[in-house]
C-alpha cells in the first residue's frame, strides 16, 4: 500500500544547497583520478562561484557492459573530502548497497544518491535503508529506468520506514524503444505524477541522463524550470572527451556557466 505524506525535513533546512534556487547540483559521472577530480570541482567553482554549493560524482559504478570502468571505489572517498576542504563544496556520491552507505558515512559523505537501476531493486533499496538507520544524511533517489510510479515511492518508503528524512527526488527520464533523439525519454508524466503524490519532496531534474549528448541539454533545462522543477543535478567534466563515463554528456565548467546564464 502506498504511504503518501511522508515525514519530511524540507531541503532549505538540510544546510546543504544555496538560499537561491534552482538549487544545483554538479559534477563529473565518476571519478577516476585525484586530479581529474580536483580540477574539475576547481573550474566548477571558478566558473559557478556561490551558484554551486553540491559536487556530484560516482565512485562506485554501474555499467550496462561488463569491462567499462567501474569507478575506483572507496579509495576514492579521501579524494573527495580533499576536494572538499580545497573548495568548500559539499560532496555527494550514488551508494548501491548497504556497505556503500556505510563507506559513505565513515568517510564523512555530505549527501547521497541511489541510482536509476538500484531504486528498482527493492533489496537493495531495503539493504541501503537499514545501512541509514539512525543516520541523518539526505538521500536524494533518482526515478527507476523503467516508467513505474510503484518502484519509484516504494524505494522512497522504505527510506521513510528507516527514519529517513532528508529525502528528495531526482528525475533522469526512463528507457525507451521508440525514443528517437533522447538517451532516456524524459517522461515528464512520470516526475508530474511523483510531484503530486509527495508534493512536500524537493524534484531536480537530471538532464544530462535524459540527454546523452551535450546538445541536447540546454532545451531540456528551460523545459524543466518552466515545469517547476526546484534544481538541476548536471553532468559537468574539465575534460569531456576524455571521461571514462558518460563522455557525451558531461559539459566543461565553462559551459555549464553559460547555460546557468542563458537560463536566468
Ligand atoms: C549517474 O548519475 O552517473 C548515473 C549512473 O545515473 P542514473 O542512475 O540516472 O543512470
Ligand atoms: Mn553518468
Amino acid at each position: 500500500m502506498m504511504m503518501a505524506g511522508l515525514k519530511t525535513v524540507p531541503l532549505a533546512d538540510w544546510g546543504i544547497f544555496p538560499a537561491d534556487k534552482p538549487w544545483l547540483i554538479a559534477g563529473p559521472c565518476s571519478v577516476e583520478s585525484e586530479l581529474q577530480i580536483a580540477e574539475t570541482a576547481r573550474q566548477l567553482k571558478a566558473s559557478l562561484g556561490d551558484r554551486l554549493g553540491v559536487l556530484r560524482a560516482g565512485v562506485w559504478k554501474l555499467r550496462t557492459h561488463p569491462g567499462g570502468f567501474e569507478g575506483v571505489g572507496a579509495e576514492s572517498l579521501p579524494w573527495l573530502l580533499r576536494v572538499r576542504r580545497e573548495t568548500g563544496l559539499k560532496i555527494c556520491t550514488e551508494v548501491i548497497c548497504g556497505d556503500h552507505v556505510r563507506a559513505c558515512l565513515d568517510a564523512g559523505v555530505d549527501m547521497i544518491w541511489i541510482g536509476a537501476r538500484t531504486t528498482p531493486n527493492p533489496y537493495l533499496v531495503q539493504d541501503i535503508a537499514d545501512a541509514l538507520q539512525g543516520a541523518d544524511i539526505p538521500v536524494l533517489v533518482k526515478n527507476p529506468i523503467g516508467n513505474d510510479l510503484e518502484l519509484w515511492s516504494g524505494a522512497l518508503e522504505r527510506l521513510a520506514c528507516r527514519g529517513v528524512r532528508k529525502l528528495g527526488l531526482v528525475h533522469r527520464g526512463v528507457s525507451s524503444l521508440t525514443e528517437k533523439h533522447f538517451r532516456n525519454d524524459p517522461a515528464w508524466d512520470l516526475a508530474a505524477r511523483m510531484h503530486a503524490l509527495y508534493p512536500e519532496l524537493p524534484i531536480l531534474f537530471d538532464p544530462s541522463h535524459i540527454a546523452g549528448m551535450t546538445a541536447y541539454i540546454p532545451a531540456l533545462c528551460r523545459q524543466a524550470l518552466d515545469k517547476g522543477f526546484d534544481g538541476l543535478m548536471i553532468e559537468s567534466h574539465y575534460r569531456p572527451a576524455e571521461a571514462l563515463s558518460d563522455a557525451a554528456q558531461q559539459l566543461t565548467p565553462a559551459d555549464l556557466s553559460s547555460l546557468l546564464e542563458s537560463l536566468k
